[in-house]
């Protein structure tokens, strides 16, 4: 694949609302994802709001989308069915989706892994270290063997997810506390990612590691265009007896 469309997008309601937000994300949490996305000349990438027209959406947006990325948090409810079922086809038919943070509220995320997506919570500005399990997976490239955050919420276990097809990073919090916090599933002919910081009143969309975690599970959920399955009634390709 030359190029990778990737769609970043925001709620976009904590930055106009919170001022320790505003200061942190000026233009908005997703322009400062997408920013960093920008640095690699393979991305091609665009912005979408919750605010807009179809939440930003629409069938033309989907369909020249390779990857979408997701943060939401306060206004999951708000989000209508009919686009959260045409985001779930587009990854059913290959669109990689990264979920982060609160996205495990979503209602896509939800209605892909088909559980609660519940878990604990904490805001209490601790440290957050982020071990690296699988090192050679293409979305730990050039991590080491951990990353820490100096200030972060606390996600605990248990969290409400399907087994991840591969779990490729594991949170350890100051408070003691272990979460799962970078999961790849396949739904469909798609690839999902969730990756797990992020919240709102720390500068986590600045942190490098942070940013490179994002930009090597955009590369890796973007997938070239496949065949198109057959499904149906079908003739038998040998004579039956
Ligand atoms: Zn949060």
């Amino acid at each position: 694949m030359e190029t990778i469309r990737v769609t970043v997008w925001g709620e976009f309601r904590h930055e106009k609302k919170n001022p320790q937000v505003a200061a942190l994300y000026p233009d908005g949490m997703h322009e400062t994802i997408a920013a960093a996305l920008r640095a690699d000349p393979r991305f091609s990438v665009r912005t979408a709001t919750q605010d807009a027209p179809e939440h930003g959406l629409s069938e033309a947006v989907l369909a020249n989308t390779d990857v979408l990325t997701w943060w939401g948090h306060i206004a999951h409810d708000e989000v209508e069915d009919a686009v959260v079922a045409r985001v779930q086809a587009r990854v059913l038919d290959g669109m990689g989706l990264i979920v982060l943070h609160s996205g495990h509220f979503s209602k896509i995320f939800k209605a892909l892994m088909g559980t609660t997506c519940n878990l604990k919570w904490r805001e209490a500005g601790e440290r957050e270290r982020i071990w690296v399990l699988e090192p050679s997976h293409p979305i730990a490239e050039g991590l080491g063997e951990y990353f820490e955050l100096p200030q972060e919420e606390m996600y605990g276990e248990r969290f409400d997810i399907p087994a991840p097809e591969t779990l490729v990073l594991m949170s350890w919090f100051k408070g003691g506390e272990v979460f799962r916090s970078g999961c790849c599933y396949t739904r469909g002919k798609g690839r999902i990612f969730y990756f797990r910081p992020g919240h709102e009143t720390y500068p986590t969309y600045h942190d490098a590691n942070v940013q490179r975690v994002i930009a090597n599970a955009v590369r890796w959920a973007a997938q070239p265009p496949s065949p198109k399955v057959i499904f149906g009634n079908y003739k038998p390709l040998e004579t039956l007896e």
